[in-house]
């Protein structure tokens, strides 16, 4: 029900609203999606589809800053 705050991308952002360079967030520890809580049965939408999110931003970021 809380957690980091990130934003489409994936990116976790830092307590100015700004990403952090290269570290990416989905899923439970991950916050405010949903507000202040979670409706009920909605982890799963947000873990697959930011799941893969974050996942392909990372992949991409690794490729761009190696
Ligand atoms: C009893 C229960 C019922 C639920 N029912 C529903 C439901 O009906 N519908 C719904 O949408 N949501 C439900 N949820 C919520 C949903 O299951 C979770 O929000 C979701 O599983 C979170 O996924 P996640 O990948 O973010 O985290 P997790 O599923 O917790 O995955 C994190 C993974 O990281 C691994 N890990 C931890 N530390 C390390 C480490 N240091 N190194 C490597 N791996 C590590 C863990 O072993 C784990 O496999 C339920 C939750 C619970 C507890």
């Amino acid at each position: 029900m809380g957690g980091v705050k990130i934003n489409t991308d994936t990116e976790v952002l830092d307590e100015d609203e700004q990403a952090v360079s290269g570290l990416y967030a989905a899923g439970e520890l991950t916050g405010g999606l949903h507000g202040n809580n979670r409706i009920g049965g909605n982890a799963v939408a947000d873990i697959i589809i930011f799941g893969r999110q974050a996942g392909t931003q990372a992949t991409k970021f690794a490729q761009e800053n190696n």
